[in-house]
């Protein structure tokens, strides 16, 4: 039977059951399909961290009683002696995910969002150019036709449909192995108390997480999510074997008992090229709106669900669900948060470039303050920038590290030039090619002139 909607939103993890949240009482017939059943939503493994400035930004509702593990006040960034720490203080939450995930879903259904859990979404139809529903395997193992008038691509890193794209469209764009993470982590009961159970902890350290860090984020006094990301494609051990060999040994890692094991992909670059095409939306992972700097991409689905629920109702409006009807979510994310994400995604090639010497040094000599940090994570404003560059080109040169200068201009300019082209994202699906070959060239030059080969 042929079933017609207005919206498909495909997986209902953070992004899609946020978009679904966004869509209820809109008037539209929405569609969430969910391959795991009501228990398991949300169920990715994840550091479960999330600033709490991601809900006052999209409007969706804040994590509240069961959903919170524990009040997150500050962040303290670890330098590879652990002899420096940076106390970068930030409201958030360590939350349940399933718990708030299974809130979003039943607040979306009880305001007319229709649900069907259990439901594996295969393939996108693809007629006249566009996508025009969903090929679907039911809990019997059946098969299903379903339509829809826009369908969105909300199942995280495997991009069921935006995979299954034609080569030719410009969704349709692979991930590079070295633009992601690939990370693993435990959340284990402790046999000690934390001290201050309120501050997250990030260990940045290339020699136990090369390319990435590890963490330790407590979930209340005796329980915590720790684990780690390295980067992909660069030959780097398995995290998973990292985190047996490297961080079970240490003092604050003492499990009693481990409740829960898994490891998944984090996307860590720029955002896709474009969210958009003819009658499809991807947004999440498989759009790769992620912090590339923390991997932390909960927040971040979260404003590509609202920019996309903004422009689905623009192209309700407008009968046109092509392309252009639907170019609203681009201009909503790239020259806002896409523009910050780009310039964060320049600093962390920069980043998984620096010994831990280089690190060491930068965080003890405050090259990057602790405020400095945190801007750059939310803001993609390099602070240690040119003008404050003199100040620290005398301390370098004092200091005998002369060379780490050329190298900060070189990061501050490319990070101000890749926001400036964000910012100029194009107004109509046409500008597209001509900027994406801008961004390519940005790109090229910049790691040439950083001596990154990969
Ligand atoms: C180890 C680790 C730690 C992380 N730590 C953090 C952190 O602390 N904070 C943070 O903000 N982010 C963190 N992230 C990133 C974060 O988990 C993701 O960015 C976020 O979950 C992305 O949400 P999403 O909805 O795009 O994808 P997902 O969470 O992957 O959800 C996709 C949904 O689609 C469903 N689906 C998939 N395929 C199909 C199909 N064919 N048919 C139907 N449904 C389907 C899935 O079942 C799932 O429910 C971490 C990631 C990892 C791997």
């Amino acid at each position: 039977m042929d079933e017609r909607y207005d919206v498909i939103i495909v997986g209902l993890g953070p992004a899609g059951a946020s978009l679904a949240w966004l869509l209820r009482n809109s008037g539209l017939k929405v569609l969430g399909l969910e391959m795991v059943s009501w228990n398991r939503l949300w169920g990715k493994p994840c550091g479960n961290a999330i600033g709490r400035h991601h809900f006052a930004e999209t409007g969706l509702p804040e994590p509240r009683g069961d959903e919170i593990k524990q009040r997150v006040e500050g962040i303290d960034i670890i330098s590879p002696k652990e002899d420096v720490v940076l106390r970068v203080k930030g409201e958030g939450y360590m939350i349940d995910r399933t718990k708030l995930g299974q809130r979003y879903v039943k607040e979306a259904m009880d305001s007319g969002v229709e649900v069907r859990l259990g439901v594996q979404a295969l393939a996108p139809i693809i007629e006249n150019g566009g996508v025009t529903g969903v090929i679907a395997r039911n809990p019997d193992g059946s098969k299903t036709e379903l339509r829809g008038n826009i369908v969105v691509d909300a199942t995280g890193n495997s991009g069921v449909l935006r995979r299954r794209t034609p080569r030719q469209w410009p969704v349709n764009e692979p991930l590079k192995p070295t633009d992601a993470n690939i990370a693993y982590r435990e959340i284990v009961e402790l046999d000690y108390e934390i001290e201050e159970p309120s501050y997250i902890r990030i260990y940045v350290n290339q020699e136990i997480a090369p390319g990435g860090y590890w963490w330790f984020f407590p979930e209340g006094a005796r329980r915590a999510n720790i684990g780690l990301g390295v980067q992909g494609g660069r030959g780097h051990p398995n995290p998973a074997v990292i985190y047996r060999e490297k961080l079970l040994s240490r003092p604050e890692v003492r499990p009693v008992k481990v409740l829960d094991a898994s490891g998944s992909l984090v996307p860590t670059r720029r955002p896709a090229n474009t969210l958009v095409w003819n009658g499809f939306i991807g947004i999440g992972d498989n759009a790769y709106t992620v912090n590339p700097v923390h991997g932390g991409g909960m927040g971040y689905a979260m404003y590509a669900a609202y920019v996309a629920s903004k422009a689905i109702l623009e192209a309700h409006e407008a009968g046109d669900y092509s392309a252009r009807g639907l170019w609203g979510a681009n201009l909503g994310y790239m020259r806002t948060l896409g523009a910050r994400q780009a310039s964060l995604d320049i600093f962390r090639i920069f980043l998984q470039c620096l010994s831990n010497d280089d690190i060491e040094f930068g965080l003890r000599h405050g090259i990057m303050r602790a405020e400095d940090a945190y801007e750059t994570s939310v803001t993609g404003e390099l602070k240690a920038n040119l003008g404050i560059l003199d100040k620290i080109s005398i301390l370098l040169k004092s200091l005998g590290r002369p060379s780490l200068l050329p190298k900060l201009v070189l990061v501050a300019r490319y990070m101000s030039r890749i926001k400036g082209l964000y910012q100029r994202y194009p107004e109509a699906p046409e500008g597209l090619a001509r900027w994406v070959a801008e961004v390519e060239e940005l790109y090229s030059e910049y790691k040439k002139a950083l001596g990154v080969d990969w």
